[in-house]
Order: C-alpha cells, then sequence, then structure tokens
C-alpha cells in the first residue's frame, strides 16, 4: 500500500504547466478562453472496468485508449482537440498502474495538443471518465443530420480488428500469436482521426465514429438524417488478418464489430475529388462502401448485388 494520498497522486502524476488554457490543475475550475468566432464541441466517455476494458489491459495502453475514443468524437466533429478533464475511480494507489496509465494518457494529449485541465479523483471500481473539449469556427462543426440522397458513404482505415480481438479473448477465434497481437494493439489502442475529421469540414455532409460497430452508427445517421443507405460488404476495407478469418467472422467484425474509432461519413458525390484529396493531405485512407438514398434503413449487399441477411445488430450495454 502506497502513502501516497489524493493531492499528492494528482501532483504527481495528473498536473502540468499549463499550454493554453487560462487555467489548469488546482483551483475549483479551470478556465478555458475559447478563440474568435468559435464554439466549443465538448464529449464525455467513461470506460468501465469489465464492459469496456479488460483487465488484462497495460496501464498505459488504458491511458491511451481513454482519451482516444474522446478524441474520437470531436474527430467526428470536426473539431480541434483544446483540453481535457480526468474523473478517475480506482480501488487503491497502484503507482505502478498510475505511472503508466498517465504515460499513455499524457503521451496522446501531447500528439494533440489537448491539455489536462482538471478532473476528480476517488477510491471505488475502476473507472475512468474524460470530458473534451474542442474548437470548430461557428456552424462548421460535422453533425449526423447533414446525409442527403445521392450522396457517397465513406469509412476511413480498416474495420473490425478490434471486434476480432475481443472474439480471441472470448476463445471464439482462434489466431496465430502475430495476428493477435496486431489485432489486439487495434483494440487497446485505437488512433483517434482527428485531422481527417478537421480535413473533412466543409467537404463531408455528416460524420459520426464507429464505436458501437459500423451498421449501428450508420443507422444513427440515417435516422437523424431522414434517409437509407445502401452498403456493399465487400467494400469495406479490411486489415489483411481479419480477410483471412470465414465470409461470416469477416462480416460480423466489420459490419457489426465495435470499438474501431473509425470515421463514417457522407458527402455529395460532387465532393468526391476532395474527400480524396483530405485523405491525401492526412495521410488517412478513405474507401467508399456504398451511397444514400431516400427512404429508411440500411440495405447490404455482397459485391454481387446480392442481399447479406443481416443477423446481428448494433452493440447496446442495455441489451448485450
Ligand atoms: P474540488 O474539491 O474543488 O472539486 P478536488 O479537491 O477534487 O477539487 O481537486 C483538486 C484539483 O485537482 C482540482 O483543480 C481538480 O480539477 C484537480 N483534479 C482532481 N483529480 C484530477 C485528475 N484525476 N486529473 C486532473 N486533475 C484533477
Ligand atoms: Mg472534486
Amino acid at each position: 500500500m502506497s502513502a501516497l494520498g489524493e493531492f499528492d497522486l494528482i501532483a504527481a502524476y495528473f498536473t502540468r504547466p499549463v499550454q493554453r488554457a487560462v487555467l489548469g490543475v488546482g483551483d475549483d475550475c479551470a478556465l478555458l478562453a475559447p478563440g474568435h468566432g468559435m464554439q466549443m464541441a465538448i464529449s464525455s466517455d467513461m470506460l468501465v472496468e469489465g464492459r469496456h476494458f479488460l483487465s488484462t489491459v497495460a496501464p498505459d495502453r488504458l491511458g491511451h485508449k481513454a482519451l482516444a475514443v474522446n478524441l474520437s468524437d470531436l474527430a467526428a466533429c470536426g473539431a480541434r482537440p483544446v483540453a481535457f478533464t480526468l474523473a478517475l475511480s480506482m480501488p487503491r494507489v497502484d503507482e505502478a498502474f498510475l505511472a503508466g496509465f498517465s504515460r499513455g494518457l499524457l503521451a496522446l494529449a501531447d500528439a494533440h495538443g489537448c491539455e489536462l485541465v482538471g478532473g476528480d479523483t476517488t477510491q471505488g471500481p475502476l473507472n475512468i471518465c474524460i470530458t473534451v473539449f474542442g474548437e470548430v469556427p461557428a456552424g462548421q462543426a460535422l453533425l449526423r443530420s447533414g446525409a442527403r440522397a445521392g450522396d457517397h458513404l465513406y469509412v476511413s482505415g480498416t474495420v473490425g480488428d478490434a471486434r476480432l480481438a475481443l472474439e480471441a479473448f472470448r476463445g471464439t477465434a482462434a489466431l496465430s500469436g502475430d495476428t493477435f497481437e496486431r489485432v489486439r494493439l487495434a483494440m487497446e489502442q485505437p488512433q483517434p482521426r482527428v485531422t481527417l475529421g478537421l480535413a473533412l469540414r466543409g467537404v463531408a455532409s455528416s460524420a459520426i465514429d464507429i464505436s458501437d460497430g459500423l451498421l449501428g452508427d450508420l443507422r444513427h445517421v440515417l435516422r437523424r438524417s431522414g434517409v437509407a443507405a445502401v452498403i456493399d460488404a465487400d467494400a469495406l476495407p479490411r486489415s489483411a488478418d481479419l480477410s483471412a478469418q470465414p465470409v461470416a467472422l469477416r462480416y460480423e467484425c466489420g459490419l457489426a464489430g465495435g470499438d474501431d474509432y473509425e470515421l463514417l461519413f457522407t458527402a455529395p458525390a460532387s465532393h468526391a475529388a476532395r474527400v480524396a484529396q483530405a485523405s491525401r493531405e492526412t495521410g488517412v485512407p478513405v474507401t467508399r462502401i456504398g451511397r444514400i438514398e431516400q427512404g429508411a434503413g440500411v440495405r447490404v449487399v455482397d459485391h454481387t448485388g446480392a442481399e447479406v441477411p443481416m443477423t446481428f445488430g448494433a452493440f447496446d450495454h442495455f441489451k448485450s
């Protein structure tokens, strides 16, 4: 048992000199000065042990992921990260855990110029809640409600590896050691697509990040926009590791696997060249996987155009 108390551990692991903030950790509130003509984009995500992460995850990867899933929400809005708060509940003061956790967390924070300005620390089950604050020029945020019939549908990166890792942990997929380490990295250390989100401002008509599975997250966009979609399941960008799996697992991981943190977005057909340019400029691969139509709901076809029956739904914390 360490002798470190609440305020010592905040000072040791979560306090650093302020950068852009007016006031950081240490007072009753942090103070931020929004840029002229900017709107603040705010999002919270909570990670609960056994629910959002396994107890086997390395502390630095957990620190990374806790912030990554929040930065991914800013990316989906086309907002630039500014600052975040950290509410942390943990069973005991474990300095090896705290050192690794804060290292992974603050490394990703530095990579995106997003500073830790406050939070709360308490004893309890391991639970991490981060709130991020970002900036976007007034009126330019990417929303779920902007998809229109005729738009192209795109996804960044590859989808399905995090779900494949989860299936391996559950014992329902048998993977070689190398494959397992690669897909495990995708699950434990996702890279938020912040630069792509910024490059898609004024280009994409709608966007969402994939946290609960591509189909489920797509349905949020379709409902908010009042449109339908057709997607080609064989056009989904997959890693070589996922491509080597049986077709049913491939479809399930790609279409319904959560935890990908890729951007799913739509853009008018006339913006196709600008989408390609955004991808080139940011070095983030983007793949066209379908189109938006009038109506409601999503239809999934394979490369021959035949309908793929959907037997799986979106991840729902209160149903699975
Ligand atoms: P209060 O009681 O006024 O809410 P606390 O005593 O909980 O403040 O926290 C003291 C200071 O440390 C505050 O500025 C708070 O934002 C900050 N803080 C607490 N926990 C964390 C944490 N995990 N990460 C960063 N800052 C934290
Ligand atoms: Mg407090």
